[in-house]
This record gives structure tokens, sequence and C-alpha cells, in this order.
């Protein structure tokens, strides 16, 4: 651990650490409201932190090993067979359907490939275009925090508040009446993303229930995020709210590609609702971007065909990654709260004496050569945050060894 006098000064401050250009404040005539409202992503800025310090990257969430081999043969195949111009601009076809059976498959979900399903670019796309789609200035939308970044600018595009409702470690669970105090009849959404990042948490049958009745009593809907669906442990079960009584048409359903098939880059996502909130999102997805890559779009078809000995495979690998982390950090000082899905571990760094996230960050990076996420990103008040540090262990074992062999050395670094 280091000296408490090296810490109270850090070697190397937040602007140091991000690289930041300068802010450019002579040309705010050409800035808008929006673009000042919001800051850089710092789960995207860590990725070039750890490529400056040559740090293993545990910051954001993308696999180092490969995706399966006929996903990617599939993908390669669709551009030699031509299929390189635009798809229609929902989907190709054969996507929409694969998407229906797999809901169908999953979680006796049914929809109509012609009218409720959305193909964007990501879930990152699919989240804005849907609220870009449902909500106007002055709009309330309700999300637990800590929560993933991007919903802070998503919010800001539309000009909707955000009302955040604590979810309260160590188990990360909401108290309801928190939970009603966020709603208002200017509330016409709440997003939930459950398996939850960065908390780890899946979400209970009771809590969703609970949210189910509030939407149902607000008049609002449910905006999920499901991309960690298949990234479950200890026997947790994913439970779309979608599957809730009364809950059908009142969720506009987001996963995609990214997470499940290890194709973060691909950025092929999708929504489903129903064919009225279908056409609003679909107008808004199509002036955004048109579509989602159509060989990418190929390959997602051999994707969703994958048997279910594949999903099953998928969680049981990441527990173990999940454990071998959870071991590693521990014994490195960190306190750990064990995550039920997704893949990332929040910790408790207030062992370490340092002042917050992003010093701690730096040190980590510079004397250690390793990077997470400082915690202050996933909330409003960074101060909440400020001595949490997310790290996620969708690596290789290798990739892993090597971390925790670092994290060994925190101790005298
Ligand atoms: N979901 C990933 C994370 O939280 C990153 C996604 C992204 O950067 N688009 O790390």
């Amino acid at each position: 651990m280091a000296p408490a006098s090296s810490i109270t000064k850090p070697r190397i401050n937040k602007e140091e650490l991000f690289n930041l250009p300068p802010a450019m404040q002579s040309r705010s005539r050409f800035r808008s409201h929006r673009a000042a409202a919001m800051t850089e992503s710092v789960i995207r800025e860590m990725s070039r932190v750890a490529n400056r310090y040559k740090a293993i990257n545990l910051a954001q969430g993308f696999p180092d090993f490969e995706a399966p081999l006929e996903i990617k043969a599939s993908a390669c195949d669709a551009i030699n067979r031509n299929i390189n111009q635009y798809p229609i601009t929902w989907g190709a076809k054969p996507l929409r359907d694969a998407i229906a059976a797999k809901y169908k498959h999953h979680y006796e979900l049914e929809f109509d490939p012609e009218r409720e399903v959305t193909v964007c670019c990501g879930a990152t796309e699919c989240m804005i275009a849907t609220m870009m789609a449902i909500l106007d200035p002055g709009d309330e939308v309700v999300a637990f925090e800590p929560f993933y970044e991007n919903y802070g600018p998503d919010s800001i595009f539309c000009g909707a508040k955000l009302n955040l409702v604590k979810l309260h470690g160590p188990e990360w669970t909401f108290d309801p009446d928190e939970l009603r105090k966020a709603f208002s009849p200017r509330t016409k959404a709440i997003i939930l993303n459950t398996p939850n990042n960065p908390t780890g948490r899946v979400f209970t049958r009771q809590e969703l229930e609970a949210i189910a009745a509030l939407c149902q009593e607000f008049d609002a809907l449910a905006i999920t995020d499901e991309i960690y669906e298949h990234i479950v442990f200890d026997g947790a079960k994913h439970i779309p709210i979608m599957t809730l009584p009364g809950m059908r048409d009142r969720t506009v359903l987001i996963s995609s590609l990214s997470k499940t098939y290890t194709v973060t880059g691909w950025r092929v996502g999708w929504v489903l609702a129903s064919p009225d909130l279908s056409d609003s999102i679909r107008k808004i997805h199509d002036f955004l971007t048109v579509a989602a890559a159509a060989p990418l779009q190929a390959g997602g078809v051999t994707a969703l065909a994958m048997p279910d000995e594949f999903y099953a495979g998928i969680s049981r690998e990441y527990q173990k990654k999940r454990d071998m982390m959870l071991g590693a950090l521990s014994d490195a000082g960190f306190r750990c709260y064990s995550p039920q899905g997704a893949y990332y571990i929040m910790t408790d760094i207030s062992g370490f004496g340092f002042p917050d996230d992003i010093t701690f960050m730096a040190h980590l990076a510079e004397h250690v050569g390793l990077v997470g996420v400082p915690g202050s990103c996933f909330f409003k008040d960074p101060e909440s945050g400020a001595q949490n540090v997310r790290f996620c262990f969708c690596k290789k074992y290798e990739t892993l060894e090597a971390a925790k062999d670092r994290l060994s050395k925190l101790a005298g670094s």
C-alpha cells in the first residue's frame, strides 16, 4: 500500500491521468447546451489510459478472447456473398426472424418480426432511439444509481430529467418508498438494467413486481437494458420484466449481440416493443443511423442459433472468472461486492486510504500497471462513488492471472 505521504499528494492528477486536451472556451458559440452538459465517458477514457500506461485493462467491459468461430465465419462469408448494401432500416429480415425465435425459445415471449423488432447499432443506439422516441423536454425518467454512465447523456439528448433511486450496498437493493417518491405524473419511463452494470445485481421477481406496479400506477414504461441476460451466477435467473402480467405492452426490451457472443465491436443490438412504440423508435433509428452493418447482421443470425449448451457455458465460465477475481481483489485489500450477474466486480477501496477513486486509479495505472473504472462515474454526485472502483473479469485466464500477479504487488507499491 502507498505510504500516506504519497497518497495525499497524487503524483499525477486527473487531467494527466486522462490526458485531456484543454477546454475550448473561446469556441463556446458553437457548443450546444447538450454538448456542454456532457463529460467524456470515463469508461471509454480508461481504455486510452490503459494503452498509455501499458496497463492491464480491466476497465471498459469487453472480452480479450475470441468470438465463436462459426459466428466470425458467418460474417466473413456474408461479405463474400455480397451482403454489403443497406439492409432494411429496422433490420434484415433473417435477423429479425432469428431474434423473435430466440425470445420465444428462451422466455416464451412472442414478437411480430414485421412490427415489433428493430435492429440498431448496439444497445447504445437502441437506448438513445427509444428515449428520443418516448420522451419530450420536461418529461421525467427514473433510473437506479449507481448507473451505467450512458443513461445520463441519453436523458440530456431528450431534455428529460433523470430521477435517481439509490441501490443500497452491500446487497444493492432499493427501498420501495424511495422508488415510489421518484415517480411523478411527469414520469414517462423507468430504465431498468438487470443483470446490473456496475453492481452485478440481478433483480428478483418480487422487485420486478414492485417496479411493474409503479409503472402501471403512474402510466409509465419500463425501458430495459438486458445485455447481460445470459451472464448469471449461482443459479440466479434473469427475468425480463416484460414477462410479468400487464407488462407486455408497457416494456421496451433492449439487448444486443455484444456481451453474449463476444462481439462488442460489431455494434448490433435490438429493441423489442409493441407496434405503436416500435413505429416511433424505428423512425428515430432510421434518421440517426439508417441501419446496423449488414454483414454483421448476417453474423447475428448464426449467433442467435447457438444451442442451449452455449448459453449455459457462458455463465459457467464467467462464474469461474468471477471467483478468481473476487479472490485476487480481496487478497489485495479491496472490499468486493460479489456480483450475481454481468461481468463486473464493484469494489470499495476505503481500506487503501486514498482521497478518491481518481487518485487511486492514477496510482494503480502508474505503479501497478492495472486499470479499472473509477466508481464516481456511476453516480450523479461523484462523492457518492469516490471510494468505489469497478473491475471487469471478461478476460482470458492468462490476463486475469497477470492482473492477479500485479495486484499482489499493490501492497508494496
Ligand atoms: N458496457 C461497457 C462497460 O460498462 C462498455 C460499453 C461501451 O463502452 N459502449 O464497460
